[in-house]
């Protein structure tokens, strides 16, 4: 580690006295597991003001992949190390790279540091709801938040921001509905077929019969414009993601001490 951090280190000045100007070096360690990650950019996060490119090499595949990364990220983060991050993930065969970047945006939107997409809370399921109903609409809720987001970005700004919840049982549900912005607690076993929606933390309305995702995607919609569209007044920020082949880079905002 002490090698690695004096290499570090010694590059950037011999950077700088090749004639790299000191607002342009960034500094990234290249290590593959977690605790060497955390040891190495604490020890360089004191010793000067270039800004630390923090990420995971070689993280793996799958599971392994996402939760390693996420763990060393996290917890430097937290301590407010790190000024860009990346994720590299092994793709399955045939795979997608838009996973690293979902993951790195999703690290940085949990621990509420960036805002990239609406976020959907949906309950684990248990023997309240033998339905998997609430499943498969968080699921096309999700899908949905995810389709409108790059024409969400331009008509409504800061609508990353949303929080909705989706519930399996109007026993529970209600609480964590009010807790979000937008929220449905669906009918739960034995439970009568109706589901109470609630906006900005008061009942709006109860929906029932076949077409509750859609008539609930419709007040979701509405919710939307009225919210974040131009005539609310909302300003929003534009902010910027760079993506890199191998490799999704994001940068921080300014102020994540
Ligand atoms: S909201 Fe209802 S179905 Fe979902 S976990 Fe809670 S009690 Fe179970």
């Amino acid at each position: 580690m002490d090698a690695m951090v004096e290499s570090a280190m010694r590059s950037a000045e011999l950077a700088e006295e090749s004639g790299l100007p000191h607002d342009r070096v960034i500094l990234s360690a290249k290590v593959s597991g977690v605790q060497d990650l955390v040891a190495v950019y604490r020890m360089l996060a004191p010793r000067s003001d270039y800004p630390l490119h923090l990420g995971l090499t070689e993280a793996g595949m799958g599971t392994k992949g996402v939760v390693a990364s996420t763990a060393g990220l996290s917890i430097l983060l937290q301590e407010g190390i790190g000024d860009t991050i990346r994720v590299s993930l092994t793709p399955r065969p045939g795979g997608d790279r838009t996973e690293e970047v979902q993951v790195a945006q999703q690290v940085l939107q949990s621990l509420g540091l960036r805002s990239f997409t609406p976020q959907v809370t949906a309950c684990p399921g248990c023997g309240r709801t033998t339905s998997t109903f609430f499943q498969e609409m968080a699921e096309e809720i999700q899908t949905y938040l995810r389709q409108q987001r790059p024409a969400w970005q331009a008509r409504y700004p800061g609508s990353e921001e949303l929080r909705v919840a989706v519930m399996g049982c109007v026993v529970n549900g209600p609480g964590e509905s009010k807790h979000a912005d937008i929220g449905i607690s669906l009918p739960g076993t034995a439970e009568e077929p109706r589901a109470p929606v609630y906006v900005d933390g008061a009942l709006r309305v109860t929906l029932k019969g076949d077409s509750i995702v859609a008539d609930f995607l419709r007040i979701l919609e509405d919710y939307v414009e009225r919210r974040f569209g131009k005539s609310s007044g909302n300003a929003g920020a534009q902010r910027h993601v760079a993506v890199g082949v191998h490799q999704a880079d994001i940068a921080l905002p300014k102020n994540h001490a």
